[in-house]
């Protein structure tokens, strides 16, 4: 989508930190980062939010958690653990609608979520 955020940092209009890339993904360091590592999994293909995902996004989506476990690896929190959290809607906070897995880690999370 042209005036989409998250569409403007996968095709470079915009500069983001980027530690992934691949046909499919991208992934970024998180403007305002919540812990210690904090990163942002993205599809490259605009979609808005997780109410909005169709049959043909099936792969993608499941890629996400691939490529953020791995990301987790390679940051060393993976053993220790991390959470991945997909906002959807005003109530849980989602502020760019662009799907995005957010990827947290390197401190203890508490339960329940805020
Ligand atoms: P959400 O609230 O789930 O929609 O998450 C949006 C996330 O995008 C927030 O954690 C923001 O800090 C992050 N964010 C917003 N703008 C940028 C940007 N230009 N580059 C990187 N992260 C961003
Ligand atoms: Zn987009």
């Amino acid at each position: 989508m042209n005036d989409c955020l998250f569409c403007k940092i996968a095709d470079g209009r915009i500069p983001a930190k980027k530690v992934h890339e691949d046909p499919d993904t991208v992934a970024f360091e998180d403007l305002n980062p919540q812990a210690p590592v904090h990163l942002l999994v993205i599809p490259r293909a605009h979609v808005g939010r997780t109410t909005e995902l169709r049959p043909e996004h099936d792969a993608v989506m499941g890629k996400l958690f691939r490529v953020a476990a791995s990301l987790a690896a390679a940051r060393g929190v993976a053993e220790g653990g991390f959470r991945l959290v997909m906002n959807t809607n005003a109530d849980a906070g989602q502020t760019v609608f662009h799907v995005h897995l957010h990827l947290l880690g390197g401190r203890k999370m508490g339960w329940p979520p805020g």
